[in-house]
């Protein structure tokens, strides 16, 4: 279905690897096995018009395994097509509503993004073509009893696949149409992130449509009540994984606008001087009432053995009272020497990057020296004031014009 570069939502974190081609990995997500029921149903109660129980369920279940296969090529496609242009592919996942090709999309010109997106839908319509062939031709080439058969489930496949080439190429983001649009107004309007809102809208809406033409089936009763269900099931949970993502990719796509091209000297203006391990808690605490330098959340401790120490500022408040409580800094703090360590002039991606992993504090180091240090929630918190700074900054055409204080 997408040919993205966001990260596995909740849902695709289940998956489960089965294979892995030429370094991609291919993923089912449990999910999977309910489209495959669905379809199965779905194709039986067509088969069940012509065929015995048992020969018509056989055929459905063939075909499932089919509509599973030909959504695979549609993703392989674009996973091929992406690695062709040099960009990184990291997965395939299929689930319930296709399939979703994770690849690092950075770095990526509106003609490749517009390849990498139009491929799929166009393997889907040549697979279309190819099952309709299939379906017009097995009937004069096989005795009828195989011939007759196979010509049914082909037909179902190639219509299949026709209607996924036409739902995919629907334009609105996360749908390969939506992919295109953004493409097309990418090399139009000469500015991504624009482009991405509208085709993000665009799939918003389409998302909720969706969900009200499942609600619109089973309300009027349009279709027969088992496939009438399946189909409202299907429309609506899609609608809303669609408009999900359509959201989803914006926020992913503001958040790498913020990265790129920015260090951590953009996040953090200054480090405090780091303070020596032996500083008494109370000498610290009345430094912070005095230091309106200290934004951030932890100070860095330099311990006399070389060692390195990172204390949480909320912390640093001397219980006098209590004999056993810490009386110096360096007590207080943790030790940080062994935690992972970036430079101050690192790009932001590399930085967040550091956070991957079960590390919540990453050391900042200049030429190698520790000069400060930054926990995940601060460095989140700091990236989302950025991120939001940046879309108030795009959008005030758009406000304008709503208030009517542009002439058209
Ligand atoms: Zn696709």
């Amino acid at each position: 279905m997408a040919a993205g570069g966001y990260r596995p939502c909740l849902m695709l974190a289940r998956a489960v690897r089965v294979a892995d081609i030429r370094g991609i990995e291919v993923r089912l997500d449990p999910s999977v096995v309910l489209l495959a029921v669905l379809v199965t149903v779905l194709f039986a109660t067509r088969f069940l018009d012509g065929f015995a129980p048992a020969v018509a369920f056989t055929m459905a279940g063939i075909g499932a395994l089919l509509v599973v296969a030909t959504t695979f090529a549609h993703e392989l496609a674009h996973a091929l097509e992406a690695r062709h242009r040099g960009l990184e592919v990291e997965s395939i996942t299929l689930l319930l509503f296709g399939g979703v090709t994770e690849m690092h999309a950075s770095g990526q010109s509106a003609r490749d993004e517009l390849a990498i997106a139009a491929v799929g839908p166009y393997v889907s319509l040549v697979c279309g073509a190819a099952f309709g062939l299939v379906a017009t031709f097995t009937p004069d080439l096989l005795p009828s009893a195989i011939g007759q058969p196979v010509a049914e489930v082909a037909g179902l496949l190639g219509w299949w696949n026709v209607l996924l080439a036409v739902f995919n190429i629907v334009p609105g983001a996360p749908l390969d149409g939506g992919r295109v649009l953004r493409a097309l107004l990418w090399m139009l309007l000469r500015d991504r992130l624009r482009a991405l809102r509208i085709s993000v809208r665009a799939g918003q809406v389409l998302g909720f449509g969706l969900v009200a033409a499942g609600v619109w089936v089973v309300a009027t009763g349009a279709l027969p009540l088992i496939p009438g269900l399946i189909g409202a099931f299907v429309l609506a949970t899609t609608g809303v994984f669609i408009a999900n993502a359509a959201q989803r990719e914006l926020r992913h796509a503001e958040l790498d606008e913020v990265l790129t091209g920015r260090t951590i000297r953009d996040l953090v203006a200054t480090f405090p001087t780091p303070w020596p391990a032996e500083r008494p808690l109370t000498d610290g605490h009345a430094r912070l009432v005095g230091d309106d330098d200290l934004d951030g959340e932890l100070v860095t401790i330099e311990h006399a053995d070389g060692r390195i120490g990172a204390v949480e500022v909320a912390a640093i408040d001397a219980d006098a009272h209590d004999p056993d409580a810490p009386r110096t800094v360096g007590e207080l703090g943790t030790d940080v020497t062994e935690l992972p360590s970036i430079d101050v002039d690192a790009d932001l991606h590399e930085l967040v990057d550091t956070f991957q992993g079960d590390h919540r504090i990453v050391r900042v180091t200049r030429e190698g020296l520790t000069i400060g240090a930054l926990t995940e929630r601060e460095v989140a918190r700091a990236l989302e004031r950025l991120r939001r700074d940046r879309s108030r900054a795009a959008r005030p055409a758009d406000d304008e014009v709503a208030r009517g204080e542009v002439p058209m």
